[in-house]
């Protein structure tokens, strides 16, 4: 496809508006350009055809079936929309006083309420602007909680290494170490492993639960305790709440911290890089290291508070506001019976579809029922017939269908994971079923042909290696 830059044509362009009556300045000559600016001269159609046929090369929810493992990569209704496009919110300015931007202090506030009575924490920070962002926030929540009592020595962060990638980036970033622990068959944490691992040198554990497999560890509260009698504290990455949301909380599990991911969780459209929002909530005993500013309620109206031992700003002024506004109307557009609803319906389709695709002899990494995804191995099919996961991905683009998330987790080789998610009704799981029973049959008939797909694609097979070392961000013209 042609750049803007590509089907400029001298000449081009769109005479709509009617001739200035005001007088022309005339700029001071050493303000001047020596020659024109090399801009695209189009006409507005011209324009209009080259942005529309760039939007029909992309892929998102309101395509087709949009599985991507982790990612969450559920229909956001447009009522969140609509009250995120409100004036009163986006006329705004971060820097008007309080009193004239009650009605916005007033959102962030009972956004922080809902979402702490979501994860059964004390105190929230809504700074953060993505997931990882929200790690690196909660992991100087747990040194300054050390460093506050003088318990300088724990600089060690346990991660087991199932774990999301980010987990171990964040606690490096944020200063510690980091001691990876197997897991089990099963996926989940190696209780003896863990107990290996604690000592006086351990800061904390991060856990993710339902973890990256899609199984919700069955001895979470027996995990959170040989933490805390260690003496470390405990991170929980929420990133994924929609597995457990309403039904269980993370605070009652015994974690100290916790981040949400509200692009995910809560609803807002990702996947393009931003913008998202991370929040960060913790129990009593961490509140008052959080991020300034935090709202808080008096009688004369709401406020923006700096926490007495505040680790400082996470971020310019008071985070991705206008996500938090996506989340706020989900949740009480929801309410008490939609959020347990919602992650109902996830967990039920992931376990839906895992069975059928199961049915139909695709391996299970670890079979028996999931949480809100489930990872398939690929292994067996590759030996027996040569096509990978990286295959099976390609193929299902040719069916109009988003690929799940290849080669991750790490500790399952040839993954492919699938998180279906809430939005997706019968009728659009069975036709994904069928999808990858015809996909299954072609691997095993000749799995050289899947080597060739995507057959439909305006892209077939990037050299992604490639892409990552050496990008190439800049359009420098013909000579
Ligand atoms: C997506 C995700 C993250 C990172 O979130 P970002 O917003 O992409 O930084 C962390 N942990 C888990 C489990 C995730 O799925």
């Amino acid at each position: 496809m042609k750049l803007l830059f590509e089907r400029s044509t001298v000449g081009h362009k769109s005479e709509l508006l009617p001739c200035c009556s005001t007088p022309a300045y005339e700029l001071p000559a050493d303000l001047l350009r020596a020659e024109a600016p090399a801009l695209p001269q189009l006409a507005e159609i011209e324009v209009e055809r080259h942005y529309t046929e760039l939007a029909k090369q992309t892929f998102g929810v309101n395509d087709g079936f949009y599985p991507l493992g982790s990612c969450t990569m559920k229909y956001n209704p447009s009522i969140n929309e609509d009250m995120a496009a409100l004036p009163g919110f986006t006329k705004l300015h971060p820097l008007q006083p309080e009193s004239t931007v009650q009605g916005a202090l007033e959102a962030m506030y009972t956004a922080t309420e809902l979402l702490q009575e979501i994860t059964g924490m004390d105190a929230m920070t809504l700074q953060p602007s993505a997931g990882a962002h929200g790690e690196y926030t909660g992991l100087l929540l747990i040194r300054a909680y050390h460093q506050s009592r003088g318990d300088t020595a724990r600089t060690k962060i346990i991660v087991p290494d199932s774990a999301h990638g980010t987990n171990p980036a964040s606690a490096v970033m944020a200063g510690f170490s980091v001691v990876n622990i197997p897991s089990d068959e099963k996926g989940c944490v190696d209780l003896d492993g863990l107990r290996k691992a604690v000592g006086p040198d351990t800061a904390g554990l991060m856990l993710t639960n339902p973890n990256t497999v899609g199984i919700f560890d069955p001895n979470i509260l027996e995990i959170t305790k040989i933490v805390h009698e260690a003496g470390g504290l405990c991170y929980y990455d929420g990133a994924n709440l929609n597995a457990v949301m309403g039904m269980a909380r993370p605070g009652d599990m015994g974690f100290d911290c916790i981040h949400l991911n509200l692009h995910k969780t809560f609803s807002t459209p990702h996947g393009g890089g931003g913008p998202g929002s991370g929040p960060v909530g913790c129990k009593a005993h961490l509140a008052q290291f959080l991020p300034t500013p935090v709202v808080v309620k008096t009688e004369e109206g709401y406020h923006l508070h700096a926490p007495e031992a505040s680790l400082g700003r996470m971020r310019s002024l008071y985070g991705n506001f206008l996500v938090v506004i996506r989340a706020l109307t989900y949740v009480l557009s929801l309410g008490k019976e939609g959020i347990p609803a919602a992650s109902q319906g996830a967990v039920l389709n992931a376990n839906y579809l895992m069975k059928k695709l199961a049915d139909l002899g695709y391996d299970m990494a670890y079979p028996g029922f999931c949480m809100h995804e489930f990872v398939m191995d690929i292994g067996k099919l590759k030996k027996e017939t040569g096509a990978s996961a990286m295959e099976i991905a390609k193929r299902l683009l040719d069916y109009g269908m988003h690929p799940p998330t290849m080669y991750f987790p790490l500790i399952v080789h040839e993954a492919l994971m699938v998180e279906p998610t809430e939005t997706e009704s019968k009728e659009t799981l069975d036709a994904a079923a069928e999808v990858y029973g015809k996909i299954l049959a072609e691997a095993k008939e000749d799995g050289q042909r899947l080597h060739d797909a995507p057959f439909n694609t305006p892209i077939g097979r990037p050299d992604e290696v490639g892409a990552a070392r050496q990008p190439i961000l800049r359009w420098t013209p013909a000579e």
